[in-house]
């Protein structure tokens, strides 16, 4: 905390951009952002009622016109928010110009602030100042980043929660831990005659240990990040004619993927991304599964094993209307697992729904259990379930399967912090071999210099990921992903 940098640290210019997506939205925000920010929206802002905006109190909210002072031309009727310093986003003064929506009002209202003197801020610049400014630390800007890409509801609440800073207490607190094990080991370095360190070493080596707990609890949580910004990758595999391109459209409830009744028409994969228990769900259609078969098959069969290979959770699709065939028997040897799902279909056609489950069964249990995956189920346990996806039973009985497959067992748990990007994922790890050694170091009798080296380099590793120790190049790497406005 002592590390964060003063406010107004390196911002002397005046930054300027379209807070708001492009498009038809009904108001678009021109944000102005420094120490001229007042200045410059008061040589184009024409209150209606107010004299002056200089004299305004902040979280004030004018209604007026946008004019061109140089030609007196008005360019679009707007409220003008002020937000004083250090009490807004960035802790400069901030001006917001709520605009008409539409791209042209927004635009010419941005490109009046640049003739101003205004500057485009670059991707990101806001949040950056509110990090610079220590308004923010660096895992909550980066939420800010997650939260603007949010894919799903429930990515959204992660970074949202993530922003409220429960990811950055965590690791705070371990790397306080962290700091005063530090602290005790030196304490014995400097004095060794004290006689303090054989308590110290068991102290030390309860907190470390209570350290790597936390590290190894934080890095099972990297996945969830992964999952909620590029969806859980689900494959949708099984024989021609037996319902995939049907299931996929039950799923999304709507007609996306074309149904045919000559079998293999689903030469291409197709992918749809749908939400389930708040995840985002990204299912690919592969072309019909079916060993040997015709030449232009074939294509279709190899990106169906790709698609398997590539998934997290695979939904392998079997007709119940019919026995099991040798095609059938082949995919189903290979299911298993918590990775795996297997739909019995067309149930509303099925003469004998109990005895086609239990030919299931039994094939799937007779067979090799798959290789383990991140999403992972109970260990030996069958997800087995009947459908009809013309008719639609049976579907939210699988939605739940499907919820419970990626939500189970080690699954996912969104009120808790999770390590949202891949940065935050690789320091972490970075932190825990350091703390690992330590611990190892501490019980093994390692000198106490080595074994602070590890524990330093530890708690380097942690602030950096709150950007307690930074350098300006990591900044503009992680800034510049961020979108204009942000
Ligand atoms: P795919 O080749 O595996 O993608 O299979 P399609 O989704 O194209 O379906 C093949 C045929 O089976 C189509 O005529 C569908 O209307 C039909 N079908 C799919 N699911 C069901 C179902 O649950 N019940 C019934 N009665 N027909 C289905």
């Amino acid at each position: 905390v002592g590390s964060r940098r003063p406010a107004g640290a390196g911002a002397e210019d005046t930054i300027v951009a379209i807070a708001t997506a492009l498009g038809a939205g009904a108001i678009g925000i021109v944000r102005l952002s420094g120490p001229e920010a007042i200045a410059l929206a008061k040589r184009a802002f024409r209150p209606v009622r107010s004299k002056s905006i200089q004299a305004e109190e902040t979280f004030s909210l004018l209604y007026g016109h946008v004019v061109d002072p140089m030609t007196g031309d008005a360019v679009d009727e707007a409220l003008l928010a002020v937000m004083r310093k250090p009490r807004s986003y960035t802790r400069e003064d901030v001006v917001e110009l709520h605009c008409h929506g539409g791209a042209a009002a927004v635009r010419s209202v941005l490109r009046l602030m640049v003739r101003l003197g205004a500057r485009t801020a670059e991707p990101g610049e806001f949040t950056r100042r509110a990090f610079l400014n220590g308004r923010i630390d660096l895992a909550q800007a980066e939420s800010v980043a997650a939260i603007v890409a949010a894919r799903s509801s429930a990515a959204l609440r992660a970074s949202v929660r993530q922003l409220e800073g429960g990811l950055s207490e965590r690791l705070r607190s371990a790397r306080r831990a962290l700091v005063r094990s530090l602290g005790w080991l030196e304490a014995a370095l400097d004095f060794p005659e004290e006689e303090v360190e054989e308590v110290d070493r068991v102290l030390v080596g309860d907190s470390l240990a209570g350290v790597r707990e936390v590290l190894l609890g934080l890095l099972r949580t990297a996945f969830v990040g992964r999952i909620l910004e590029h969806g859980v990758r689900t494959a949708i595999v099984g024989k021609p004619n037996v319902g995939k391109s049907s299931l996929l459209n039950s799923l999304l409830m709507r007609e996306r993927a074309i149904v045919a009744d000559i079998a293999g028409t689903t030469r291409d994969t197709v992918e749809e991304q749908v939400e389930i228990g708040g995840i985002p769900i990204l299912l690919v259609d592969t072309a019909g599964l079916r060993v040997g078969g015709e030449r232009v098959e074939q294509l279709g069969v190899q990106r169906s094993m790709r698609a398997m290979e590539q998934s997290d959770l695979v939904l392998a699709v079997v007709d119940l209307s019919r026995p099991l065939d040798a095609d059938d028997r082949r995919l189903l040897a290979g299911a298993g697992g918590g990775r795996w799902i297997v739909v019995g279909n067309k149930r509303d056609l099925a003469k004998d729904e109990g005895a086609r489950l239990a030919e299931i069964a039994g094939v799937v249990k007779g067979a090799p259990k798959g290789e383990g995956s991140e999403v992972t189920g109970p260990e030996g346990a069958l997800n087995l379930c009947a459908v009809s996806a013309l008719t639609g039973e049976g579907i939210d009985g699988l939605r739940a399967l499907i919820q419970a497959a990626v939500t189970g067992e080690g699954g996912i748990d969104l009120e808790e912090p999770i390590l949202a990007s891949e940065r935050q994922r690789v320091l972490v790890e970075k932190a825990l071999e350091g703390v690992s050694r330590a611990v190892a170091g501490v019980s093994g009798g390692e000198s106490e210099e080595l074994v602070c080296e590890d524990i330093r380099a530890a708690a380097e590793s942690l602030g950096a990921i709150t950007g307690e120790n930074l350098t300006a190049d990591l900044l503009d790497e992680i800034f510049s992903r961020f979108c204009l406005g942000k």
